[in-house]
């Protein structure tokens, strides 16, 4: 149901993470040197130099073109500004200082964006929000939580970026 909708919406949703990254990259630090050594050995030194990082309560972050009529439909969709954190390609923004479990959530993240571009991550995360209703459930979410759950409780070392186009090719 409403499957439809979604090659309407990749274009201002697109246009929407651009817009966002472009404006909160001007006020984003680069990822302090202690937080970069828990999550180093899984990204590759430049997904690690080029990300940015906002800290801001609440989050300077309107609702996507979408919101309110997916809520309407009885979708899960939470405001981005109570968001505990929120990616806009290589731009990281959070309510507060991000603990190494949720800092590697969201750099699952700009590795999608990195591996499938902006308009394609929209694409994918538009559709699979339609299909499942509820964010939490959406594939690339999916994928997020799973690497997230292996970095929080299995010691072994992986590399993210192999297993976000492993798991690409899976969905
Ligand atoms: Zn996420």
């Amino acid at each position: 149901m409403l499957k439809f909708a979604a090659p309407i919406l990749v274009p201002p949703v697109n246009a929407y993470i651009c817009r966002q990254r472009d404006r909160l990259r001007s006020q984003a630090k680069m990822l302090p040197e202690r937080d970069r050594i828990p999550v180093e050995k899984y990204f590759s030194t430049d997904v690690l130099d080029r990300v940015r990082i906002l800290i801001a309560h609440p989050l300077p972050i309107p609702d996507p073109p979408f919101a309110s009529v997916m809520r309407r439909f009885g979708f899960d969709f939470p405001s981005p500004s109570l968001t505990e954190a929120i990616t806009f390609e290589d731009v990281i923004a959070c309510r507060a200082g991000m603990n190494a479990s949720l800092l590697f959530h969201e750099l699952v993240h700009v590795v999608q964006y990195r591996v499938l571009g902006v308009r394609e991550f929209a694409r994918q995360y538009i559709s699979g929000f339609l299909d499942t209703r509820s964010y939490s459930e959406i594939p690339l979410e999916r994928i997020a939580f799973e690497l997230q759950s292996r970095f929080d409780t299995d010691a072994q070392q992986f590399d993210v970026e192999l297993q976000v186009r492993r798991s690409l090719r899976r969905t």
